[in-house]
């Protein structure tokens, strides 16, 4: 069958990489965490003391960055590396979801990042998820998903995610960076996170993550089909 590319959006937590690394499994396709890139160049400019409003320190520092994934056998990218090292855990920190929104609205970012998107899924057979993935990265994606969930179920899978890595983080807290990094994220200037006018809109507040994925999945099948005749 034809590869397709399949662009997952939607708002913080609501389980879009869970479901997106599943479906790309499944369908041995690549999968590439958009946000991871965003975390890991927030890294960088958090280390390298970067000034967020001079354009001439970003685009160099950007010059200096080279962000790549490891992917594991079933070509789902599990790792994401900064210049050769492993920060994988690091990104995920809530100094860094903390961060991120702000670094993500710079032009000069966006353009590079996008840029880099865009030759990840330059063959197709993709899944990649993120905020702007069906409505600028892959305006032309077969498939486009856009995931919400109530803000409650969102906080509690993402204490649960960090718990699993060692970090406890109160609810209140959460709630607060999933919120902001909505508005921030929705509101920019470049590229904001908006429901692409032909995505499927998936809420997963009472969803598992089987009943996510098989959603997608079976999508993805119907638009194969479609797109091999
Ligand atoms: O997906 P994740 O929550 O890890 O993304 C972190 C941040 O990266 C988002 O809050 C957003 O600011 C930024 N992002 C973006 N565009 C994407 C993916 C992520 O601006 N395609």
């Amino acid at each position: 069958m034809r590869k397709i590319v399949i662009a997952i959006d939607g708002y913080s937590a609501c389980g879009k990489s869970s479901t997106a690394k599943e479906v790309a499994s499944q369908l041995g396709y690549s999968y590439i965490d958009s946000g991871a890139m965003y975390r890991a160049v927030t890294l960088y400019f958090h280390q390298n003391y970067v000034t967020l409003d001079n354009p001439k320190e970003i685009n160099k520092a950007i010059d200096n960055m080279t962000i790549s994934f490891i992917f594991n056998e079933r070509k789902v990218a599990s790792e994401t590396y900064l210049n050769g090292l492993n920060v994988e855990e690091e990104i995920r920190k809530m100094y860094i979801s903390n961060q991120v929104s702000q670094v993500s609205a710079i032009p000069e970012v966006r353009k590079n990042m996008v840029s880099q998107q865009r030759k990840l899924g330059k063959k197709k057979g993709v899944v990649m998820d993120g905020r702007d993935i069906g409505s600028n990265v892959f305006p032309d994606a077969e498939l486009k998903v856009f995931m919400r969930a109530n803000l409650q179920v969102r906080a509690e899978r993402r204490q649960a995610e960090l718990l699993e890595k060692g970090q406890l983080v109160p609810i209140p807290e959460i709630e607060e960076n999933l919120l902001s990094r909505d508005k921030m994220d929705s509101e920019r200037k470049e590229n904001p996170l908006v429901i692409p006018k032909d995505a499927y809109i998936l809420d997963t507040s009472e969803l598992t993550l089987p009943e996510q994925v098989d959603y997608v999945l079976q999508l993805a099948t119907e638009k194969m089909i479609k797109h091999d005749v």
